[in-house]
């Protein structure tokens, strides 16, 4: 049975990579009948964080990249956490030293230090040199005895290539005297990345390794493990990396890698899984908008190409957008609260059915344009700030922004403009408190064609003191949205 799994590191915010990796290995179990589960890979002591491993958990259960077996849920080849399996790696290791495939090694950090030094000064590559493979036992038994530190290495194979056989990549061959005798026990007993990796793949019966691009210098070590311990080795598929524009694998520094950046922004978990399916992938027919159940439903991992996919947060907020405007209204507006109270709005958590209708409203405007829920929350200022002036011109302006606010004040000094306010006054303060769309429509049609100027002459002094903007929101929603009394009591505030 096929068996895929993700093995994220607690180290800090949960990376958009981990997502990535995990939805490619749920969609390539789901395609054939198997399993995915998550493991947590926390024997790097150095760089673990307090908290991380709930954040991997939450992000991946917001995208619905759910697992079968983990360390919250168990599972019948758990703990799941690397963490409680110390017990098993030491004796993995010294299994390999018992049957000739991995030896102690005592040199220490000075003589490693100095090798390497000697290696560089030669223009040789960085590696062990094997001095402690050729220790007899008496030697061994002695250092032991005397409580000398030590790792145990794997021993490489000095001659033969080692082939990672990579359905998306083909053979990727590597000179076995060109890899490193890599440590798998380290000095205090914690193992190496590399042989709990393996030890767990194994255990956990995990078929298909598929993870990112940037593993490949690692899996001939692992091919050599599963060689030593006699073991068969899983399936090993490398994914593209994700990559900046200047194609860089992507950094902090040019993109956000925190899943918890993206769903802080505001961005659906349908985008965001959407976007992710398109790295490196082709849905087919040029289809580019769809679900996690579509894309795992249709998955074939050869449809993967190695490209490098430009991860581009140009493209993301178009999908999102794309995922927004398809998504229940009332299921979007009770995502965007949170967005509302952030902004310092007053909406409640729980709000009364009559305001949610309002929030659908407002919310059913924005979307259409906005890339995140927090954009829709931001552009939504005008539909609950009461309290606003009209701009001033700044020296930082440019010239176009500066004769829009001049224009601005001349409409609304200027006759015609003062003659529309007042007249859609006098009609709203007769209309009653709950307006339409339609309604609001029609007041503003009126008003317009009883004053006989063009819209830019009415709308714009109305929309003026109704908003302090020069330009931006529709008026027609915006009156509905704000009901009756907020509107009279704009204008007239303006007005004083
Ligand atoms: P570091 O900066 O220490 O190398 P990192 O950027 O690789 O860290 P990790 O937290 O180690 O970040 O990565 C988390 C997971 O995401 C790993 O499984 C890694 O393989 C994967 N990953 C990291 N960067 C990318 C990327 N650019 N594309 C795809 N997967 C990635
Ligand atoms: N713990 C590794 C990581 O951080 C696992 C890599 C692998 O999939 O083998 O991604």
């Amino acid at each position: 049975k096929v068996r895929t799994r993700v093995a994220p590191s607690p180290t800090g915010d949960p990376h958009v990579g981990t997502a990535y990796i995990a939805m490619f290995n749920i969609a390539f179990a789901h395609a054939n009948g198997g399993e995915f589960i998550l493991r947590i890979e926390d024997t790097d002591q150095n760089r673990y964080t307090e908290g991380s491993e709930q954040m991997i958990f939450d992000a991946l259960k917001w995208l619905d990249l759910n697992w079968a077996e983990g360390p919250d849920v168990g599972g019948e080849c758990g703990p799941y956490r690397q963490s409680e399996r110390f017990h098993i790696y030491g004796d993995y290791a010294r299994q390999l030293v018992e049957k000739g495939e991995a030896y102690y090694c005592f040199c220490t950090q000075e003589r490693l230090e100095n090798l390497r030094e000697r290696q560089k000064a030669m223009g040789k590559a960085p590696g062990y040199d094997g001095h402690c493979r050729s220790l007899t036992k008496e030697e061994i038994e002695a250092k032991l005895a005397a409580g000398e530190p030590y790792v145990i290495r794997l021993k490489m194979p000095y001659e033969g290539e080692t082939v990672i056989k990579d359905r998306l990549r083909g053979d990727i061959v590597f000179e076995n005297n060109k890899i490193d005798d890599q440590v798998l026990l380290k000095a205090d007993g914690y193992p190496t990345y590399h042989l709990a990796n393996v030890v767990d793949d194994h255990l956990m019966h995990i078929t298909h390794v598929i993870r990112a691009e940037e593993w490949i210098a690692s899996t001939p070590k692992h091919i050599q493990l599963y060689k030593a311990f006699g073991w068969e080795a899983p399936e090993f598929i490398h994914m593209p990396l994700l990559r900046n524009s200047d194609r860089t694998k992507i950094s902090k520094r040019k993109n956000p890698v925190s899943l918890n950046w993206y769903k802080e922004e505001g961005y659906l978990k349908e985008g965001l899984v959407n976007f992710l399916g398109l790295m490196g992938y082709s849905f087919g027919e040029n289809k580019e908008i769809f679900s996690l159940e579509e894309f795992k439903d249709n998955f074939n991992i050869d449809n993967v190409s190695l490209g490098g996919p430009v991860f581009d947060l140009v493209k993301l907020g178009w999908v999102n957008n794309q995922h927004m405007r398809k998504k229940d209204l009332g299921e979007l507006t009770r995502l965007t609260i949170p967005f509302f109270i952030r902004e310092g709005y007053e909406v409640s958590e729980n709000p009364s059915e009559k305001e949610f209708g309002k929030l659908c409203q407002i919310v059913e405007v924005l979307r259409e344009g906005a890339q995140t829920l927090s954009e829709i929350a931001r552009e939504a200022a005008v539909y609950f700030n009461d309290e606003y002036e009209l701009p001033v011109v700044t020296e930082e302006m440019n010239k176009k922004e500066k004769q829009g606010i001049e224009r601005l004040y001349t409409v609304i000094k200027d006759e015609t403009g003062r003659q529309s306010i007042d007249l859609f006054l006098e009609k709203i303060k007769n209309s009653q408190e709950d307006i339409s769309i339609d309604e609001a429509k029609d007041l503003l049609k009126e008003t317009l064609d009883e004053i006989g100027a063009g819209p830019g002459k009415v709308y714009m002094p109305l929309r003026a003191v109704l908003t302090g903007l020069p330009k931006g929101a529709d008026l027609y929603n915006l009156v509905a949205i704000i009901g009756r009394e907020r509107t009279i009591k704009r204008i007239e505030t303006m007005l004083e």
